[in-house]
């Protein structure tokens, strides 16, 4: 279960990005956060991996309050939280299956370069999750090769090694058409059906987020205006 707390982010004087947010995720939910540009959706996400700190409120991962975690607990926190961005991410120079092993990095104490760094079971991790999205073939290649769906495919592969406890989306398709972003969310529904993942998206459109997610939250100028099943949605957010 994932719980916010009247959650406050206040940058300056004069903005309120998140203005008193209180939220139950339990475990296994797909979760679609809609809202116009500005609304707060990214500082939310921001919130709860520990990006930023709130400036009043809690969040809470089973029982434990994320927001005062600090050193290796918080790092372990960071980790367990798997982060998909609307531009991907990876890092274009490399091939995919290195880009994927970065997955792996917030679970070591020194950050290994070479792929043979990693151990075989990483290795083998890291292959079976490219697999699960598809990319089985595409593990040697430049990610800078790959199409935009596929790129963001090959970070969904690079969360799951992550071995995550919930996957934070911030406009996953927001840069892709209609097909890949189909393809990316059905990707997502399928990992969080399959694993049981917590997953929490950001989307632009709401139709996407009636299609793939069990619930939508809607956010207006840092508040919830909306939650509950996307087919008691009526209004426009
Ligand atoms: P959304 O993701 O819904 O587009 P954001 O969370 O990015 O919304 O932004 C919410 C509000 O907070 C906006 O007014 C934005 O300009 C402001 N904001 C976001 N990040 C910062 C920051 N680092 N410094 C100052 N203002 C910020
Ligand atoms: P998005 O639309 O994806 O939420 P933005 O373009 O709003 O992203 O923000 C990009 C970056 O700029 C973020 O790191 C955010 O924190 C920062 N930012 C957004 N608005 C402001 C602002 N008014 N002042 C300072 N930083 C901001």
């Amino acid at each position: 279960m994932l719980k916010a707390t009247a959650l406050v982010k206040r940058y300056g004087p004069c903005v309120t990005a998140v203005d008193g947010v209180s939220l139950e995720i339990p475990q296994g939910q797909m979760v679609g956060v809609i809202g116009r540009s500005g609304a707060g959706k990214s500082t939310l996400l921001r919130l709860i991996n520990r990006l930023i700190d709130p400036t009043e409120g809690q969040v809470h991962f089973d029982g434990v309050d994320v927001t005062r975690l600090k050193g290796r607990r918080l790092r372990e926190w960071r980790a367990a939280c798997a982060m998909i961005f609307q531009q991907f991410n990876l890092v274009g120079r490399l091939d995919v299956l290195t880009n994927v092993l970065v997955g792996r990095v917030g679970h070591r104490a020194t950050v290994p370069t070479l792929v043979k760094q990693f151990s075989r079971s990483e290795r083998a991790l890291a292959a079976q999750a490219l697999e699960r999205l598809d990319l089985a073939d595409q593990g040697l290649q430049r990610a800078e090769t790959l199409s935009g769906g596929q790129q963001q495919r090959v970070a969904i592969a690079r969360a799951l090694v992550q071995q995550p406890r919930l996957i934070l989306a911030d406009e996953p398709i927001a840069s892709l058409d209609p097909g890949n972003a189909k393809r990316v969310m059905d990707a997502l529904r399928a990992i969080n059906r399959e694993d049981g993942l917590t997953v929490l998206c950001n989307l632009h459109h709401i139709s996407t987020a009636r299609d793939t997610c069990d619930r939508i939250i809607g956010m207006q100028d840092g508040r919830v205006v909306f939650d509950g099943p996307p087919e008691t949605l009526t209004s426009p957010i």
